[in-house]
């Protein structure tokens, strides 16, 4: 494969391997056959450090606090108990309004790590360098989509919504059966994924622990 001679995130020369998605977001068992892309040293460290922020963030947005002991992955009690700094730096980052729990999001991380995801998915994709800078990059909380927007979320063909009501898409949404066409279940309620080349040019979508829905773009 053409693939072999580059790292995908910068196009130099290949040292390691990566994982598509990450396994820092998900847990064990891993799925057998996960996606390996070639990296060189400097970009799989590089991103280490910013998946291990974003990981630990998502579990502790969705328990709503920072301290390991409520939290339920056992990978992120691990990481927040061996990492005090960055404990202390996710519960700097919690705030509480009118009774909600809200977290400043370092959005450059974020994005850095949801790109390195896309990037990913479309370089095993196609088997090609996906070098250039997306043309949109979309991360928002699911919960914060209205209906139409999540159905417009999950449905693949731009333009073409599925003519399902809100009973047809919770059943989508919460037993995968409606998940239907390009969603692939990496691992259930953790990591969802669909490829789509459309009207739009490229549009890889993943979303992460049934919250995150990412959505990112190359024209
Ligand atoms: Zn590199």
């Amino acid at each position: 494969m053409r693939l072999e001679g580059y790292c995908i995130y910068c196009g130099g020369k290949p040292e390691t391997r990566d994982h598509v998605p990450s396994k820092i977001i998900m847990d064990k068992p891993f799925p057998e056959n996960l996606p390996v892309v070639p990296a060189c040293d400097k970009c799989n460290q590089d991103f280490s450090k910013d998946e291990e922020y974003f990981a630990c963030l998502i579990e502790c947005i969705l328990r709503g606090t920072t301290e390991p002991e409520k939290l339920k992955r056992k990978k992120i009690k691990d990481i927040l108990n061996r990492k005090p700094k960055l404990k202390a730096r996710l519960e700097k980052a919690r705030i509480i309004q009118e009774g909600q729990i809200y977290f400043k999001t370092e959005e450059k991380r974020v994005r850095n790590v949801i790109l390195k995801l896309a990037r990913g998915h479309a370089t095993y994709e196609n088997s090609e360098l996906q070098l250039d800078e997306p043309t949109s990059v979309s991360i928002r909380p699911i919960t914060l989509m209205n209906e139409d927007e999540q159905i417009e979320y999950f449905s693949h063909d731009e333009g073409l919504l599925p003519e399902i009501g809100s009973r047809a898409f919770q059943r989508m949404f919460k037993e995968n059966e409606g998940l239907v066409n390009d969603w692939v279940i990496v691992q259930e309620d953790k990591y969802i994924y669909s490829i789509n080349h459309g009207n739009l040019g490229l549009t890889i979508k993943f979303l992460i622990w049934n919250y995150l829905a990412c959505e990112v773009i190359w024209n």
